[in-house]
């Protein structure tokens, strides 16, 4: 047995934030999934979200040398309007400390007068194990931006996001239906199958 399938049920991911990592938990029944202390990372400076979800995953590595998997996540949203922005800069579309409140405004001010209201979440999950195996589990929610926000649950874009096949706001959706859909768990079932295919 490799020692990337010794002791497969124990993972870190490299986010300072313990929400996420148990958000991960919860997707990832049986596992064990620890929040890593990413105050020293360097800033995320690739071009794809799979190359952050990559870095942050090298630099948790550095720091959890002993567990068997660690993990690191980017993910954002893209208009085709757009060309694809936010993206990378989802987070800050409206400034370095902008709100969820402000970056939603300033897409639905980027897109109001676009026909093309489509956009997507994406989630890229990368996962190094102990002998250096990279896996990758990647998450796409397809939908439409809403002209006004909507909903209260979730957060980011979620108020404004209208999942293909839906009416509602992933706000209004809510937490029980991101944990079945969202790109993050579908990112995270694809990583998970793909670890657990090693053993
Ligand atoms: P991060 O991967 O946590 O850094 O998220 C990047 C940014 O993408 C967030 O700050 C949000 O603006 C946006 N985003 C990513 N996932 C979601 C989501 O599930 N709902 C709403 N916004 C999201």
């Amino acid at each position: 047995m490799s020692s990337a399938r010794a002791s497969a049920h124990r993972a870190a991911l490299a986010s300072s934030n313990p929400g996420k990592a148990r958000e991960l938990e919860a997707l990832w029944p049986g596992w064990s999934i620890e929040p890593l202390d990413m105050a020293l990372a360097p800033a995320e400076e690739g071009s794809t979200f799979w190359a952050n979800a990559l870095e942050k995953a090298r630099f948790g590595r550095t720091l959890a040398p002993e567990i068997p998997w660690v993990l690191g996540e980017d993910s954002g949203i893209e208009a085709s309007a757009l060309g694809g922005a936010p993206g990378l800069r989802s987070a800050r579309f409206a400034g370095a400390e902008a709100s969820d409140e402000q970056n939603v405004n300033r897409l639905i001010a980027a897109v109001a007068a676009a026909s093309d209201r489509r956009v997507r979440y994406v989630s890229e999950l990368s996962g190094i194990g102990l002998d250096g195996t990279v896996l990758r589990g990647r998450g796409i929610l397809a939908g439409t931006l809403a002209h006004a926000p909507r909903g209260s649950e979730g957060f980011g874009y979620d108020p404004i996001f209208i999942p293909d096949g839906e009416s509602a706001t992933v706000a209004e959706l809510g937490d029980g239906w991101k944990a079945r859909h969202s790109h993050r768990a579908q990112a995270a079932r694809a990583l998970r199958q793909a670890i657990e295919a090693l053993s």
